[in-house]
């Protein structure tokens, strides 16, 4: 066989293309290695795909520079899992495989691995000289121990000179890094013992097997769940194997990873956003040298370079941040299970609220369904009550029977959560003389009142402007803040509380302050307190102290465009429902609406999410949508409506493909986001796999459109927002 001349690479580009490149004589390339490529005028690092490709007659290719490190940066299977990404998500290959890179490997920095070399001992018997003595010594060091590195033979007293002229010889060679010795610290913990709800749950959950299945996970709030992964880590994962468990960003806190460290100690390892480089290359070479670590870590953690993983788990599936919404979209979740078929190891999906996907997955026996309907410990799940606002007078959104029951609980010294779905002080402001509102000059939308610092912000740009005290359009002095914002029940519950701590979680608090947890220290303390805050509350904390839920009001999902939001506000609503009544005391939640005969509402006092799930499956399935049918949208923006609406308007007769349904083209929901005109063409299609070729196909053909600069496009495949 002769030796492949040609290889054709992946560049970091936003380009639906590969590169062809000629491989030295010298030089030998595998498929997920990283190498130096001329482009233009430029030197790029690429990432080998494919060796031995023919190129067009006639073209002379340019010669790789140089091979980066002898090790392949992308592994078999994680090289795998990206291109099938690529494919399914409908972006390019380059940008997908350079995802999983971390930054400073992007930019072509060499690997630590560079200077370290890995050795082992070759087939070759050649006679050394009989006076080297310390060759000899050598060689036999590296056979005794093969996957040694340079660094750790040069301490032990061998020098480079003497390596290299084994490697001349033919001797020695370079291997892969070996796992490193395991000098991690142990865990202490050992954890409670399982109630006999959770032993069942236990007994049920996949035995570590070289098979693929995935179970998912239902438990209510405060069941344990994560008690039940410690115990299944524990129980199923060897001493030499990795495991991945990603989680919502919001969840990685150091309460969270401090758990999972009594258990694991060292071999709990963090992956998240506040990472710096030199810590995700780090964390990046210690997963890709197959450290076996017990990786926490957020959406990107799933296309780390793992090579011996053996457990997957995903808690809070259902989150909507496991979707990249920019660039690369894709399902953290998802790529999650197809990794778990890859590798031939279990993946467990664990949620208070599954995703209808999941749900959906588990009613056709797709997915093992695991239930855990009790809470741990001698928590009992919280009630629920609806209160009625119509007609009701509130002060600053709140009822006399909210304020009273918030009353009853800080007077039995303990803590009530406040929930707000909107930041800032007002989400409008309004003139009552002439009706005027302040919108955003560059969205379609209005600005939100922050009175903290005085100014209106759009919540979909960024921009801001100083508030005005009277009507910029008449000048009334009836110029008002209406509807609710945290800012706004903050103040409302400093004046009717004033002797009791108010502590705000919102995206603003925790800017300003840092992070999360220091806004939290007084309310991890148990003493009395009101908790203020978005949906950042409702997210996996355990606050045992509260007792009291309340939501200012629960209609916003009820009657809006988007297909997914009476899902997520009956999943945002038990979530955060789900933070009552942790501890020892019972919780309540009372949920403020002016439709409180909704039947998703009713339900919802319930606390039985099975039977939403199902009622809402059945809604989704006469509507024909996800997760009947597949779905992806395709997006435009340009400087006009029109153009974009042209742009789409010319594709539609392309996805006039049998068994594709389109709707559309529209003006998004927000048609005007940060001056740039959107519009959107959704697409739908009983065969996944169908509609896959349509979208290549169209892809394709808009890469080849000369469009104007301005005018962009995407695709979303499997879209979480549809407005
Ligand atoms: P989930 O992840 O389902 O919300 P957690 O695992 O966080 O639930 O458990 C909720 C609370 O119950 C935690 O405070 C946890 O320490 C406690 N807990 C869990 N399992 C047990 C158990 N078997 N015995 C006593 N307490 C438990
Ligand atoms: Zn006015
Ligand atoms: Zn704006």
């Amino acid at each position: 066989m002769t030796r492949p001349s040609t290889a054709r690479i992946a560049l970091n580009r936003p380009l639906r293309r590969l590169f062809d490149y000629r491989i030295p004589e010298t030089m030998t390339v595998s498929p997920g290695q990283r190498v130096k490529v001329p482009f233009g005028r430029q030197t790029l690092t690429g990432l080998v795909v494919e060796t031995g490709v023919t190129p067009p007659d006639g073209i002379t290719l340019k010669p790789i520079l140089e091979v980066l490190e002898p090790w392949l940066a992308l592994p078999a299977a994680t090289f795998q899992l990206l291109s099938w990404a690529s494919d399914y998500y409908q972006h390019p290959l380059g940008e997908c495989l350079f995802t999983a890179l971390p930054p400073a490997l992007r930019r072509g920095r060499p690997s630590q691995q560079k200077q370290d070399e890995h050795w082992q001992g070759t087939q070759n018997i050649a006679p050394l000289p009989a006076n080297a003595h310390r060759q000899k010594a050598l060689l036999e060091a590296i056979q005794r121990a093969p996957g040694i590195s340079t660094g750790e033979l040069v301490k032990a007293g061998f020098n480079r000179t003497q390596i290299k002229s084994l490697h001349d010889k033919g001797l020695i060679e370079l291997t892969e890094p070996q796992l490193p010795a395991c000098n991690q610290t142990a865990g202490t913990v050992e954890g409670p013992e399982l109630s006999p709800a959770q032993l069942a749950a236990a007994k049920d959950l996949p035995q570590a097997t070289d098979r693929f299945s995935a179970t998912l996970l239902y438990g209510i709030t405060g069941s344990g769940k994560t008690e039940l992964y410690l115990h299944y880590l524990k129980q199923q994962l060897q001493a030499d194997q990795q495991a991945l468990i990603l989680v919502p960003e919001i969840n990685l806190t150091p309460q969270t990873l401090a758990r999972f460290r009594r258990y694991f100690g060292s071999r709990i390892v963090a992956w998240h956003s506040a990472l710096n480089d030199g810590e995700r290359l780090d964390t990046w070479l210690r997963i890709r040298n197959g450290e076996p670590v017990i990786l926490i870590g957020t959406r990107s953690a799933v296309l780390l370079p793992f090579t011996n993983l053996r457990a997957i788990i995903v808690d809070e599936e259902h989150d909507s941040s496991y979707k990249q919404g920019e660039g690369f979209r894709y399902s953290g979740r998802d790529v999650a299970v197809y990794r778990a078929h890859l590798n031939k190891c279990p993946v467990i999906l664990g949620s208070a609220t599954p995703s209808l996907e999941s749900w959906h997955n588990a009613r056709q026996g797709k997915y093992h369904l695991i239930r855990l309907e009790q809470r741990a410990g001698n928590a009992l799940p919280p009630e629920v009550a609806l209160l009625d606002i119509r007609s009701r007078p509130l002060e600053a959104g709140l009822s006399r029977p909210t304020l009273n029951a918030i009353k009853e609980v800080l007077t039995r010294g303990e803590q009530a959560l406040v929930f707000v779905n909107r930041r800032g002080f007002a989400p409008i402001m309004m003139c009552f003389d002439c009706g005027h509102m302040e919108e955003c000059p560059r969205c379609d939308t209005r600005l939100t009142y922050h009175r903290r610092d005085r100014a209106m912000r759009c919540h979909h740009c960024d921009f801001q402007m100083a508030a005005s005290h009277t009507c910029p359009k008449c000048r009334s002095e009836n110029f008002k803040p209406v509807g609710q914002g945290t800012e706004r029940t903050e103040e409302t519950l400093a004046e009717q509380f004033p002797d009791t701590p108010i502590v705000r979680v919102d995206r603003d608090s925790t800017q300003r302050k840092g992070s999360i947890q220091g806004i939290l220290a007084k309310v991890n303390s148990g003493e009395p307190c009101i908790l203020v805050g978005t949906q950042m509350l409702a997210k996996g904390h355990d606050f045992p102290n509260v007792t009291l839920v309340t939501v200012v009001n629960a209609d916003g999902g009820l009657f809006s465009v988007d297909f997914r939001a009476p899902e997520q506000m009956v999943q945002t609503l038990l979530q955060v429902s789900g933070r009552a009544g942790r501890g020892e005391k019972p919780g309540k939640v009372l949920i403020q609406t002016c439709h409180s005969d909704h039947p998703l509402l009713k339900s919802l006092c319930q606390g039985n999410y099975a039977a939403l799930a199902d009622q809402l499956l059945t809604e989704r399935q006469t509507g024909a949508l996800p997760p009947f049918r597949a779905m992806a949208i395709l997006r435009a923006e340009a400087d006009t409506m029109q153009a974009s609406l042209q742009l789409l308007d010319s594709i539609k007769p392309k996805t006039a493909a049998n068994g594709i349904e389109t709707w559309g083209p529209l003006p998004a929901v927000i048609a005007r986001k940060a001056d740039r005109h959107r519009a959107q063409l959704i697409l739908c299609s009983n065969h996944r796999r169908q509609l896959n070729h349509l979208l290549t196909h169209v892809c394709q053909y808009l890469d080849q459109c000369k469009l104007p600069a301005s005018t962009k496009w995407i695709v979303d495949v499997d879209p979480q927002e549809t407005g």
